[in-house]
């Protein structure tokens, strides 16, 4: 049994059953005990890889694409660029390696990055040491003097999710409860609260039905909202990447993983990366809402091969030996086949104002409403 695990049984004796949500953060953040507050996942011998890990483009990519947008904003003389839930810091360093071959660009930039692990922190200050960089645990302390670009990669999966089912007797939300002998966590499905449904009645592109569940994270969603509030009024650009469906599909995405492979949620807690899809949909009407614009989704596979990532790997491989081509080869199969990640993986972009044509993305994200019923 994990410490946490001793934190959430006690917690549950206490108090009884646990929202979902409420689980997960502690599974994810608790200060002491989170997955993320103590260690370091990526990598071969961590739990998961991510794009910026995997190859160095994805980074330089999204730092050309960022330039363009910042032209697109009329090249402000002063910029804030903001990055959640860095990681190991790669994807900035990438990023911003791009672009110093721009010194306009480069010194317009204020860089600001929010991250609450405090592991992860210390590794983006030793990634980072070159850069003068601000950090922030949430959004309260960051600047709204200038335009702002947002990027994120792999952030939004990571934050609490709860989960509705409709039965016969109306929507139940999912909570963590103990087994009878007290040694382990078990899902209990409690009525759900007024607010938690009241949420629900977005974007729905089909009729909920007996049996379905539908998630929502109301940390994304209030974090989509604080962004897209902050371009509309500072204007600005977004770049939000991460997995999930474009339309809301009803289904369980919640999902463990440890070195690698999938993992039991309730097991190890505390030690295993626990993230669920990302609804996309729902961020979208949000954005909307606080008066910002949301353009339809890409794949991740189509947005790198727009933005020319098969012309950089070209130019790295120049320089490489054969080994080195091979490694390329395979980082570009990985980021962008569609049976790697270029398909799975999304590109979410959002601005102040939905006449600006940002490179690789066309039209509005194609909304649908649907009142829940039950
Ligand atoms: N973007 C990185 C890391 C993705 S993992 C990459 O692509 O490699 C998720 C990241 O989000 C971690 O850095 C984690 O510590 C951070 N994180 C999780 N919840 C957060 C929150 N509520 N606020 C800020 N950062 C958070």
């Amino acid at each position: 049994m994990t410490p946490l695990f001793q934190h959430i049984a006690k917690e549950i004796d206490q108090k009884g059953p646990m929202g979902l949500g409420h689980f997960m953060w502690l599974a994810l953040s608790h200060p002491q005990y989170g997955y993320y507050m103590k260690k370091d996942p990526f990598g071969r011998k961590g739990d998961f890889v991510t794009a910026p890990e995997i190859s160095q483009m994805f980074g330089e990519i999204l730092g050309a694409w960022l330039r363009a947008c910042w032209q697109l904003l009329g090249a402000p003389t002063k910029c804030h660029l903001l990055e959640l839930g860095p990681g190991r810091g790669t994807l900035m360093a990438d990023i911003l390696r791009v672009a110093q071959k721009y010194p306009d660009f480069y010194h317009s930039l204020s860089l600001h990055l929010m991250e609450t692990s405090p592991v992860l922190s210390a590794r983006q200050k030793q990634t980072l040491a070159s850069h003068q960089i601000q950090w922030h645990q949430n959004m309260a302390t960051l600047p709204d003097t200038a335009p702002l670009l947002v990027v994120c990669n792999e952030f939004f999966d990571a934050l609490p999710i709860e989960q509705l089912t409709l039965t016969r007797k109306g929507w139940q939300q999912r909570y963590i409860g103990l087994t009878a002998d007290k040694t382990a966590l078990t899902f209990i499905d409690l009525a759900a609260t007024a607010d938690l449904v009241a949420t629900l009645c977005e974007p729905h592109s089909q009729k909920p039905k007996a049996g379905d569940i539908y998630e929502i994270s109301p940390t994304a969603l209030d974090i989509a909202g604080e962004l897209a509030q902050r371009i509309a009024k500072q204007k600005g650009i977004g770049l939000w990447i991460d997995y999930g469906p474009e339309k809301i599909r009803p289904g369980d995405s919640l999902q463990g993983v440890k070195s690698h492979l999938y993992h039991p949620v309730l097991e190890n807690v505390g030690d295993v990366d626990l993230t669920a899809h990302v609804a996309f949909a729902r961020l979208a009407h949000v954005v909307q809402r606080k008066g910002a614009y949301a353009y339809a989704l890409t794949t991740q596979g189509n947005f790198l091969q727009q933005c020319g990532i098969h012309q950089r790997a070209m130019g790295l491989k120049k320089h490489q030996s054969p080994h080195g081509r091979v490694m390329i080869d395979q980082a570009l199969e990985r980021l962008c086949d569609d049976h790697a990640m270029g398909d799975l993986f999304k590109c979410f972009a959002l601005s102040h104002d939905g006449t600006i044509l940002l490179p690789s993305f066309s039209g509005p994200y194609p909304l649908v409403a649907f009142p829940p019923d039950g």
